[in-house]
């Protein structure tokens, strides 16, 4: 959803053609900092030309977990016809089509969610296609981006308002233009939003809609799309009331007509991605590391000291510690500090992220371990809160 093109530090991503890619949201100076992580991807590596063993579905099932990360990304036999992710897509036509639209946005695997600039259809991340890739996934990530069906129904519902402001044109439209801004802005680097607004429907994320006209247009649409989201009464009142009517007004006008922009190509798809998933997740991860503060390590070594000092010299991942309680933690804080939660759980996420690659380790008692882990996650949301310093990476 966010730029790819755009990126504020001026680099072009390989697909220069890239925009409104979805990307990961960070916050500091209470302003939310947009980031795709393939912000700093290298450049593409030369490789000769191996000689490519595609696997079928069931032979990633066989494989190991070594042999699974050793695995190309344009090897593994997988497409959006996977038994999970078909119906979604149909679900998405069938609600395009009773909604009036009788345009349908093509969609193909790659690397994460996004819909390209100039190409009026849908990238998924490859992970989804396939259980084991999924399980992988959350357990390099923690978490699964649009991995349940009513979060990937949302997801594919904002991709597919990008898709259509792309193949009818519809930002390049006056009343567009004095409704949701001018869609040719940069994306910016930071944004500083406002919780209170009603200008802006709530969709994905909190606020993601503030973060640009475009991002704005395609959260307003999939409000307007989804089946008995009751917006007129939802929004009834608050100026975002108009951009859904507006919305409205012209899927009347193009919904049935033929589209301007009919492209079927295809954007970094995983056919041509020869990184394997070592590869991938490295690079992942390596993004995050580069956007951390160092008090913030400082402080997770002295919660959890990587010593060998539990019973019987036991010890567990802090990381998966925090993850295992984070339900409680991120809702026991958010109480206290009357943070929204979603908040609260950017500072958790960061903290598991980051205990990950220090690989901290927890020992002794679960319940001093979950006792210091609170002090600590109140303490940096109240630092973030108030102070301004903190950054988050999600
Ligand atoms: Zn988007």
């Amino acid at each position: 959803m966010v730029s790819k093109s755009h990126k504020p530090n001026g680099r072009i991503a390989t697909a220069a053609k890239k925009k409104k890619q979805r990307g990961r949201i960070t916050q500091g100076d209470n302003s939310v900092r947009v980031v795709g992580w393939r912000e700093g991807r290298k450049a593409p590596r030369k490789t000769t030309r191996a000689k490519r063993l595609i696997l079928g579905p069931k032979e990633i099932d066989k494989l190991s977990e070594d042999e699974l990360l050793d695995t190309r990304l344009c090897d593994l036999g997988i497409s959006v016809d996977s038994d999970w992710l078909k119906p979604k897509l149909e679900q998405l036509y069938s609600e395009l089509s009773k909604r009036g639209i009788r345009f349908r946005p093509h969609a193909w695997l790659s690397d994460e969610w996004f819909s390209p600039d100039g190409i009026p259809g849908i990238a998924i991340p490859f992970c989804l296609a396939h259980p084991r890739l999924k399980s992988l996934e959350r357990r390099r990530m923690y978490e699964v981006e649009g991995g349940t069906a009513s979060w990937c129904m949302k997801i594919l519902r904002h991709e597919a308002g990008h898709a259509i402001d792309t193949a009818y044109r519809l930002h390049r439209k006056a009343a567009y233009k004095k409704a949701f801004g001018n869609y040719f802005d940069p994306y910016p680097d930071t944004y500083r939003p406002n919780p209170n607004s009603k200008k802006y429907v709530l969709h994905l994320e909190p606020w993601y809609s503030q973060s640009h006209p475009a991002e704005d247009f395609a959260e307003t649409f999939a409000v307007w799309l989804a089946p008995r989201s009751g917006w007129r009464k939802e929004y009834e009142g608050w100026p975002a009331f108009q951009k859904l009517e507006l919305v409205e007004d012209f899927i009347a006008k193009v919904g049935q007509t033929s589209p301007k922009v009919y492209s079927r190509a295809k954007a970094d798809p995983i056919t041509r991605n020869r990184d394997t998933l070592r590869e991938h997740y490295r690079e992942r991860h390596a993004l995050y590391t580069e956007r951390r503060p160092i008090s913030f390590d400082h402080d997770l070594k002295r919660l959890f000291p990587a010593k060998l000092n539990g019973r019987h010299g036991r010890t567990t991942s802090a990381a998966a510690f925090l993850h295992q309680n984070r339900t409680e933690l991120s809702r026991v804080v958010s109480q206290w500090t009357r943070e929204y939660r979603y908040n609260v759980n950017q500072v958790l996420r960061e903290m598991i992220d980051r205990c990950r690659e220090l690989d901290l380790r927890t020992s002794g008692s679960p319940t001093e371990a979950k006792q210091r882990a609170l002090v600590m996650l109140t303490v940096q949301t109240m630092n973030y809160l108030h102070g301004g310093h903190h950054r988050v990476a999600l």
